[in-house]
């Protein structure tokens, strides 16, 4: 039986976990982000009799850090979810990050959940916005 750490644990009773390999043909959708758009390739992953998948992200940090230098140079517009991963890594609370950027914390909100339309053109790519491969 495979031991889980804590962090990719959840609540759970079950205990048939059945192990995968995150490949290029067949990545892992990293939903935990908060981004919609985020494979990874190369991790180990586990996949729980109750569905869930509990992905064995060994540098959390650096890859997040990663994410968040890839969506800062990105020439695009950001959509709601990269505005709002880029705010919860500033550390910033969502009415503080609105004063500063002279928002109503209501339009943020909309802005982070997508209910705006974007205001420049979308560039029509809706390829992943990150890959990793781990050691
Ligand atoms: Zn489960």
């Amino acid at each position: 039986m495979e031991t889980v750490t804590p962090a990719i644990a959840h609540e759970c009773n079950r205990e048939t976990r059945n192990e995968f390999r995150a490949t290029m043909d067949e990545p892992y959708h990293f939903v935990a982000c908060g981004l919609p758009n985020v494979y990874l390739v190369g991790i180990r992953y586990f996949r729980c009799e109750c569905g869930e998948d509990l992905a064995d992200i060994p540098a959390m940090k650096q890859l997040v850090n990663l994410i968040g230098r890839d969506l800062a140079e990105k020439t695009s517009a950001l959509s709601g979810a990269e505005i709002k991963f880029l705010r919860k890594r500033l550390g910033q609370k969502a009415a503080d990050f609105a004063r500063q950027i002279g928002l109503e914390p209501e339009t943020l909100s909309r802005i982070e959940n997508d209910h705006l339309p974007e205001i420049q053109p979308k560039n029509g790519k809706t390829a992943p916005s990150s890959f990793t491969q781990a050691a």
